[in-house]
């Protein structure tokens, strides 16, 4: 008998065979505005470091000073081992910012979403989750055993209906929603989503991983974009993205927060997070406390290469934020156009089915505040060479 492990074999072969195997370029060095792949340079545009924190010097001297006094390792998991107080530090910090009573760290976002969910629904409940949420709120959905419902994206009228079916029903209710969606960059039409669940009885919740960093005061995020503050039970962020670092958190009340740090099993049952990453966020926040100088500059990037993209002609959706999504259409066409702007030195990958509906297939431009207008200008000239070269914009000349 030596067939038990066939199908790996053959499920490697089929990703190959059609094209859906995955490779990773190598960057050597760090992340920031250009990249290093196999010795030549980059113009980075696919990473979530929207304000350039990846490599900032302020982060790097924090990430030296703490571990020079704290060491690296936090132990094993905070419930055994004891927590540092530097965990503790950073969750108020970050609970004064976005302008929660509490929050607990985890090791990422999507262990954020593991831990915030399942303590909240259970087999028996129900969850009204927009059908584009991420893939971490649907794994969390999942381990819950709580009945998932999927309402239509970003509709609180269809959320309103679907709440409606299950008034009589009494039991536990949990809306979620992402803050800002990532392949479209729109953002949740949350003060009606709010307004809706408080109809019906519901928890709310909002994974804001695009929004920290981007929305509101500072880069306070949605909740403070719409000035919603105390009406969301339940914030889930990633320190990843705009913090530049790695990390997620779960914040909300008080006595929600203490519930959530008693039942959340990748708090309960995973070692927390690492000295170098809180010293590195710790640091990300004192900037961005300081100074709101990089997310004006993140949203005059974005609002710059837009119109540049538009101007030529690029179909560009309907984002809402820096994210600015390039929709091609046919999947081999945008790993096409992609493989042509890596040729070029852009390094912006293409998105595809499953990921986004088939048909919509897209690059994802993700601008930074770390870059320049001379790199965005050279985006946008490898952007037109290429689109003109496959004839998805019609030629300047
Ligand atoms: N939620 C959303 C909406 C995300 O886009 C992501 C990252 N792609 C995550 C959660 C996971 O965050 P992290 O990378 O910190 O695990």
């Amino acid at each position: 008998m030596t067939i038990k492990k066939t199908f790996i074999t053959e499920e490697l072969d089929r990703l190959k065979r059609e094209g859906l195997y995955t490779n990773i370029p190598v960057i050597a060095g760090p992340q920031g505005a250009w990249v290093e792949i196999e010795g030549k340079k980059y113009l980075s545009c696919c990473s979530n470091n929207y304000l350039g924190f990846c490599n900032d010097p302020a982060l790097i001297e924090a990430v030296k000073k703490y571990v020079d006094k704290w060491g690296v390792g936090p132990g094993a998991v905070r419930t055994i081992a004891g927590t540092l107080d530097l965990h503790l530090e950073l969750e108020k910090k970050l609970a004064e910012f976005k302008g929660t009573e509490a929050a607990m760290v985890v090791q990422s976002g999507f262990c954020a979403n593991l831990a915030a969910i399942p303590p909240l629904v259970s087999k028996g409940d129900l969850i009204f989750s927009d059908e584009l949420n991420h893939a971490s709120i649907i794994d969390g959905c999942r381990l819950s055993r709580a009945e998932i419902v999927r309402f239509k994206h970003a509709d609180p009228e269809n959320l309103d209906a679907q709440l409606a079916k299950y008034d009589n029903v009494n039991c536990h209710k949990l809306v979620i929603s992402d803050g800002v969606f990532s392949m479209d960059g729109d953002i949740a039409p949350l003060p009606a989503l709010v307004e809706v669940a408080e109809k019906h009885g519901a928890m709310i919740m909002v994974d804001d991983a695009h929004g920290e960093g981007v929305l509101g005061r500072g880069g306070r995020g949605i909740v403070d974009h719409f000035n919603l503050h105390g009406r969301v039970d339940v914030e889930v962020g990633t320190l990843s993205k705009a913090f530049g670092v790695v990390g997620g958190f779960v914040a909300g009340d008080a006595e929600l927060v203490d519930y959530i740090r008693q039942k959340a099993r990748p708090n309960l049952f995973s070692s927390a997070m690492t000295v170098p990453d809180i010293g590195a966020n710790l640091a990300a926040l004192e900037e961005l406390s300081r100074s709101e100088d990089r997310v004006k500059r993140l949203w005059e990037n974005g609002r710059y290469l837009k119109k540049g993209l538009k101007d030529m002609g690029f179909n560009i959706g309907h984002s809402e934020t820096p994210i600015t999504p390039v929709i091609i259409g046919e999947a081999t066409e945008a790993k096409k156009f992609s493989a042509r702007l890596f040729e070029e030195g852009v390094f912006a990958g293409a998105i595809t089915f499953p990921t986004v509906p088939m048909g919509t297939a897209r690059i994802r431009v993700m601008v930074s505040a770390a870059h320049t207008k001379e790199d965005l200008n050279f985006a946008l000239q490898k952007f037109q060479l290429v689109g003109e070269e496959m004839k998805i914009i019609s030629s300047s000349r």
